[in-house]
Protein backbone atom coordinates (compact mmCIF):
# COMPACT_ATOMS: atom_id res chain seq x y z
CA UNK A 1 0.00 0.00 0.00
CA UNK A 2 1.32 3.26 -0.92
CA UNK A 3 1.03 5.54 2.03
CA UNK A 4 2.66 8.88 0.27
CA UNK A 5 0.28 12.08 0.23
CA UNK A 6 -0.88 13.86 -2.31
CA UNK A 7 -0.80 10.72 -4.44
CA UNK A 8 -3.59 8.90 -5.94
CA UNK A 9 -3.94 5.08 -4.65
CA UNK A 10 -3.04 2.62 -6.96
CA UNK A 11 -6.88 1.62 -7.69
CA UNK A 12 -9.16 4.02 -9.24
CA UNK A 13 -12.86 3.81 -10.13
CA UNK A 14 -14.94 5.22 -12.38
CA UNK A 15 -17.67 7.84 -12.36
CA UNK A 16 -21.60 6.08 -11.67
CA UNK A 17 -25.07 7.38 -10.85
CA UNK A 18 -26.06 8.21 -7.52
CA UNK A 19 -26.33 4.27 -5.99
CA UNK A 20 -29.32 5.28 -4.05
CA UNK A 21 -31.28 7.81 -6.49
CA UNK A 22 -29.97 7.24 -10.04
CA UNK A 23 -29.38 11.10 -9.93
CA UNK A 24 -26.05 11.78 -12.07
CA UNK A 25 -25.66 15.27 -10.95
CA UNK A 26 -22.94 15.81 -7.99
CA UNK A 27 -20.85 18.44 -6.74
CA UNK A 28 -17.45 17.99 -5.27
CA UNK A 29 -16.87 18.66 -1.52
CA UNK A 30 -13.60 17.65 -1.12
CA UNK A 31 -10.55 16.26 -3.61
CA UNK A 32 -8.68 14.44 -0.65
CA UNK A 33 -9.16 11.32 2.39
CA UNK A 34 -8.54 12.24 5.77
CA UNK A 35 -4.25 11.09 4.89
CA UNK A 36 -4.66 13.67 1.98
CA UNK A 37 -4.40 11.20 -0.44
CA UNK A 38 -6.54 11.94 -3.77
CA UNK A 39 -9.60 10.96 -3.65
CA UNK A 40 -12.69 12.98 -4.90
CA UNK A 41 -15.74 13.00 -3.25
CA UNK A 42 -19.32 13.86 -4.26
CA UNK A 43 -22.81 14.92 -2.80
CA UNK A 44 -25.42 13.88 -5.15
CA UNK A 45 -27.90 17.23 -6.21
CA UNK A 46 -31.01 15.31 -6.15
CA UNK A 47 -30.41 12.93 -2.31
CA UNK A 48 -27.14 14.34 -1.23
CA UNK A 49 -25.65 11.34 -0.62
CA UNK A 50 -21.74 11.34 -0.32
CA UNK A 51 -19.33 9.19 -2.59
CA UNK A 52 -16.47 8.43 -4.15
CA UNK A 53 -16.68 10.45 -7.40
CA UNK A 54 -15.01 7.51 -8.95
CA UNK A 55 -16.09 4.79 -7.75
CA UNK A 56 -14.35 0.82 -8.13
CA UNK A 57 -15.88 -1.83 -9.92
CA UNK A 58 -16.88 -4.67 -7.88
CA UNK A 59 -13.67 -6.52 -9.39
CA UNK A 60 -11.84 -3.88 -7.88
CA UNK A 61 -13.37 -3.64 -3.96
CA UNK A 62 -13.02 -7.58 -3.83
CA UNK A 63 -9.32 -7.08 -4.82
CA UNK A 64 -8.80 -4.32 -2.46
CA UNK A 65 -10.58 -6.37 0.66
CA UNK A 66 -8.36 -9.60 0.15
CA UNK A 67 -5.34 -7.70 -0.74
CA UNK A 68 -5.34 -4.35 1.56
CA UNK A 69 -8.53 -3.48 3.81
CA UNK A 70 -7.56 -4.68 7.11
CA UNK A 71 -3.81 -4.24 6.96
CA UNK A 72 -5.01 -0.46 5.88
CA UNK A 73 -7.43 -0.12 8.79
CA UNK A 74 -6.24 -2.64 11.13
CA UNK A 75 -3.12 -3.66 10.69
CA UNK A 76 -3.56 -6.82 10.85
CA UNK A 77 -4.54 -9.64 8.41
CA UNK A 78 -4.24 -12.65 10.57
CA UNK A 79 -7.28 -12.29 12.57
CA UNK A 80 -9.12 -9.91 15.21
CA UNK A 81 -7.05 -8.40 17.88
CA UNK A 82 -7.98 -8.59 21.70
CA UNK A 83 -8.54 -5.13 21.95
CA UNK A 84 -10.67 -5.36 18.25
CA UNK A 85 -13.03 -8.02 20.09
CA UNK A 86 -13.21 -5.82 23.69
CA UNK A 87 -14.61 -3.07 21.21
CA UNK A 88 -17.00 -5.09 19.48
CA UNK A 89 -18.81 -6.61 22.30
CA UNK A 90 -19.31 -3.30 23.97
CA UNK A 91 -20.85 -2.77 20.93
CA UNK A 92 -23.46 -5.68 20.45
CA UNK A 93 -24.44 -4.85 23.90
CA UNK A 94 -25.70 -1.24 22.98
CA UNK A 95 -26.78 -2.65 19.85
CA UNK A 96 -28.53 -5.64 20.95
CA UNK A 97 -30.52 -3.53 23.74
CA UNK A 98 -31.57 -1.22 21.03
CA UNK A 99 -33.14 -4.02 19.33
CA UNK A 100 -34.49 -5.37 22.12
CA UNK A 101 -37.89 -3.89 22.51
CA UNK A 102 -38.38 -4.91 18.72
CA UNK A 103 -37.69 -8.23 19.02
CA UNK A 104 -40.04 -11.94 19.97
CA UNK A 105 -39.20 -14.44 21.86
CA UNK A 106 -36.61 -16.53 20.35
CA UNK A 107 -35.89 -14.46 17.27
CA UNK A 108 -34.35 -15.68 14.13
CA UNK A 109 -31.67 -13.32 13.48
CA UNK A 110 -29.13 -12.86 10.29
CA UNK A 111 -25.69 -10.81 10.77
CA UNK A 112 -25.23 -9.10 7.54
CA UNK A 113 -20.74 -8.41 7.39
CA UNK A 114 -20.79 -10.10 10.85
CA UNK A 115 -17.02 -9.58 11.27
CA UNK A 116 -15.44 -12.07 14.09
CA UNK A 117 -19.15 -12.58 15.15
CA UNK A 118 -19.38 -10.79 18.26
CA UNK A 119 -23.00 -9.67 18.13
CA UNK A 120 -24.00 -13.28 16.44
CA UNK A 121 -23.18 -14.91 20.08
CA UNK A 122 -24.02 -12.21 22.08
CA UNK A 123 -27.53 -12.48 20.35
CA UNK A 124 -27.22 -16.38 20.80
CA UNK A 125 -26.26 -16.49 24.28
CA UNK A 126 -29.62 -14.55 24.91
CA UNK A 127 -31.60 -16.84 23.03
CA UNK A 128 -32.02 -15.99 19.42
CA UNK A 129 -31.15 -18.11 16.67
CA UNK A 130 -28.55 -16.13 15.30
CA UNK A 131 -26.40 -16.67 12.58
CA UNK A 132 -24.29 -14.82 10.07
CA UNK A 133 -22.11 -14.15 7.03
CA UNK A 134 -19.12 -12.25 6.66
CA UNK A 135 -16.38 -11.72 3.36
CA UNK A 136 -13.50 -11.60 5.41
CA UNK A 137 -11.66 -15.12 5.56
CA UNK A 138 -10.00 -14.62 8.71
CA UNK A 139 -12.42 -12.89 10.24
CA UNK A 140 -14.80 -15.60 9.66
CA UNK A 141 -12.90 -18.26 10.63
CA UNK A 142 -12.55 -17.14 13.70
CA UNK A 143 -15.93 -16.78 14.59
CA UNK A 144 -16.93 -20.28 13.12
CA UNK A 145 -13.67 -22.32 14.48
CA UNK A 146 -12.97 -20.23 17.83
CA UNK A 147 -16.49 -19.56 18.54
CA UNK A 148 -18.25 -22.70 17.02
CA UNK A 149 -21.01 -20.23 15.50
CA UNK A 150 -22.76 -20.16 12.49
CA UNK A 151 -21.16 -18.03 10.02
CA UNK A 152 -20.53 -18.50 6.71
CA UNK A 153 -17.13 -17.11 4.36
CA UNK A 154 -18.98 -14.89 1.87
CA UNK A 155 -20.41 -11.29 0.46
CA UNK A 156 -23.82 -10.62 0.18
CA UNK A 157 -24.67 -11.36 -3.16
CA UNK A 158 -23.06 -15.09 -2.86
CA UNK A 159 -24.87 -15.34 0.29
CA UNK A 160 -28.63 -17.53 -0.45
CA UNK A 161 -30.55 -18.87 2.12
CA UNK A 162 -33.75 -20.70 2.09
CA UNK A 163 -34.78 -20.36 5.90
CA UNK A 164 -36.54 -16.66 6.42
CA UNK A 165 -35.51 -14.48 9.84
CA UNK A 166 -36.93 -12.31 11.67
CA UNK A 167 -34.33 -9.54 11.85
CA UNK A 168 -31.32 -8.55 9.73
CA UNK A 169 -28.83 -6.53 11.20
CA UNK A 170 -25.99 -5.00 9.38
CA UNK A 171 -23.21 -3.08 11.70
CA UNK A 172 -20.99 -0.64 9.37
CA UNK A 173 -21.65 -2.41 6.43
CA UNK A 174 -23.55 -0.18 4.11
CA UNK A 175 -21.18 2.30 3.71
CA UNK A 176 -18.74 -0.39 2.56
CA UNK A 177 -20.87 -1.47 -0.39
CA UNK A 178 -20.99 0.14 -4.38
CA UNK A 179 -24.64 -1.28 -4.77
CA UNK A 180 -26.40 0.00 -1.34
CA UNK A 181 -29.69 -0.73 -2.93
CA UNK A 182 -29.46 -4.17 -4.07
CA UNK A 183 -27.45 -5.44 -0.79
CA UNK A 184 -30.67 -3.71 0.52
CA UNK A 185 -33.20 -5.62 -1.33
CA UNK A 186 -31.92 -8.42 -0.79
CA UNK A 187 -31.68 -8.14 3.24
CA UNK A 188 -35.59 -7.73 2.76
CA UNK A 189 -35.98 -10.76 0.73
CA UNK A 190 -34.56 -12.79 3.58
CA UNK A 191 -37.36 -11.73 6.09
CA UNK A 192 -40.07 -13.27 7.43
CA UNK A 193 -43.62 -11.44 7.51
CA UNK A 194 -43.21 -8.45 9.96
CA UNK A 195 -39.62 -9.18 10.24
CA UNK A 196 -37.33 -5.84 11.03
CA UNK A 197 -33.80 -4.76 9.42
CA UNK A 198 -31.66 -2.60 11.87
CA UNK A 199 -28.80 -0.81 10.31
CA UNK A 200 -26.01 1.47 11.68
CA UNK A 201 -23.61 2.97 9.81
CA UNK A 202 -21.03 6.47 10.31
CA UNK A 203 -22.92 9.72 10.30
CA UNK A 204 -21.33 11.24 7.27
CA UNK A 205 -23.05 14.70 8.39
CA UNK A 206 -21.46 14.81 11.96
CA UNK A 207 -18.76 13.56 10.97
CA UNK A 208 -18.01 16.26 7.93
CA UNK A 209 -19.14 19.01 10.45
CA UNK A 210 -16.53 17.97 13.07
CA UNK A 211 -13.93 16.40 11.07
CA UNK A 212 -14.06 18.18 7.85
CA UNK A 213 -12.78 15.24 4.73
CA UNK A 214 -10.82 14.02 7.88
CA UNK A 215 -14.10 11.90 8.02
CA UNK A 216 -13.25 10.63 4.73
CA UNK A 217 -11.46 7.54 3.41
CA UNK A 218 -10.83 4.70 1.19
CA UNK A 219 -13.27 2.03 2.44
CA UNK A 220 -16.20 3.83 2.70
CA UNK A 221 -17.67 4.04 -0.75
CA UNK A 222 -20.68 5.80 0.61
CA UNK A 223 -21.36 8.43 3.33
CA UNK A 224 -24.76 8.33 4.89
CA UNK A 225 -27.25 10.64 6.72
CA UNK A 226 -29.91 10.26 9.09
CA UNK A 227 -32.36 10.75 5.67
CA UNK A 228 -29.99 9.35 2.98
CA UNK A 229 -30.28 6.32 5.38
CA UNK A 230 -33.71 6.75 5.69
CA UNK A 231 -34.20 6.90 1.48
CA UNK A 232 -32.23 3.79 1.24
CA UNK A 233 -35.01 2.03 3.15
CA UNK A 234 -37.85 3.76 1.45
CA UNK A 235 -37.08 2.90 -2.44
CA UNK A 236 -37.41 -0.77 -0.68
CA UNK A 237 -40.61 -0.04 0.50
CA UNK A 238 -39.67 0.12 4.48
CA UNK A 239 -40.59 2.41 6.66
CA UNK A 240 -38.84 3.66 9.95
CA UNK A 241 -39.26 2.18 13.18
CA UNK A 242 -36.82 4.16 14.79
CA UNK A 243 -34.12 6.06 15.08
CA UNK A 244 -30.77 5.77 17.09
CA UNK A 245 -29.13 9.51 15.83
CA UNK A 246 -25.66 10.53 17.09
CA UNK A 247 -21.39 10.25 16.21
CA UNK A 248 -23.74 6.99 14.30
CA UNK A 249 -26.93 6.64 12.42
CA UNK A 250 -28.69 3.70 13.15
CA UNK A 251 -32.49 3.09 11.66
CA UNK A 252 -34.69 0.01 12.50
CA UNK A 253 -36.97 -0.35 9.46
CA UNK A 254 -39.97 -2.40 8.90
CA UNK A 255 -42.50 -2.86 5.67
CA UNK A 256 -44.64 -0.44 5.43
CA UNK A 257 -44.98 3.21 3.24
CA UNK A 258 -42.46 5.20 3.77
CA UNK A 259 -42.69 8.87 3.85
CA UNK A 260 -42.83 10.34 0.36
CA UNK A 261 -39.09 10.49 -1.30
CA UNK A 262 -39.38 13.54 -2.31
CA UNK A 263 -39.81 14.97 1.35
CA UNK A 264 -36.76 12.69 2.42
CA UNK A 265 -34.79 14.23 -0.06
CA UNK A 266 -35.21 17.81 1.19
CA UNK A 267 -34.36 16.82 3.87
CA UNK A 268 -31.44 14.77 3.24
CA UNK A 269 -30.08 18.16 1.07
CA UNK A 270 -30.99 20.46 4.52
CA UNK A 271 -29.18 17.96 6.47
CA UNK A 272 -25.79 18.56 4.40
CA UNK A 273 -26.17 22.07 3.76
CA UNK A 274 -23.27 24.19 3.72
CA UNK A 275 -20.96 21.52 3.58
CA UNK A 276 -19.33 22.60 0.34
CA UNK A 277 -15.42 21.95 -0.31
CA UNK A 278 -14.53 25.04 1.04
CA UNK A 279 -16.29 24.45 4.50
CA UNK A 280 -15.13 21.02 4.58
CA UNK A 281 -11.70 22.07 3.56
CA UNK A 282 -11.81 24.68 6.72
CA UNK A 283 -13.31 22.16 9.57
CA UNK A 284 -10.50 19.97 8.32
CA UNK A 285 -7.82 22.51 9.53
CA UNK A 286 -10.38 23.59 12.41
CA UNK A 287 -10.47 20.14 14.23
CA UNK A 288 -6.66 19.56 13.33
CA UNK A 289 -5.42 22.30 15.05
CA UNK A 290 -8.00 21.07 18.23
CA UNK A 291 -6.43 17.89 18.38
CA UNK A 292 -2.72 19.56 18.20
CA UNK A 293 -3.94 21.79 21.22
CA UNK A 294 -4.90 18.90 23.06
CA UNK A 295 -8.49 19.99 22.63
CA UNK A 296 -10.06 16.46 21.78
CA UNK A 297 -13.76 16.63 21.20
CA UNK A 298 -15.38 12.76 21.35
CA UNK A 299 -14.23 10.84 19.05
ZN1 LIG B 1 -28.88 10.54 -4.95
Amino acid sequence: MNFLPFTKYSLTGSPVECPICGNVKRTQISKYDRRFKILPHSKCDECALVRHEFMLSDEQLSQYYSANYRTDYQWVNSGPTSRHIQKRVSEAKLRLNNLHPHLKKNPKILDFGCGSGEFVELAQNRGAMASGFEPGKSYSKYARDQKGLDVQNCGWENYEREEKVDVVTAFHVFEHLIDPLKAFHKSVSWLNVGGIIYIEVPNMANGLKRKGFGSLHMAHTIGFGRYSLELLGAYCDMKILEVFNGYNIGIIFKKGVPRPLDKIKKDSIDEFKNLNLKQINKQFWIYSASKLFGKRSVD
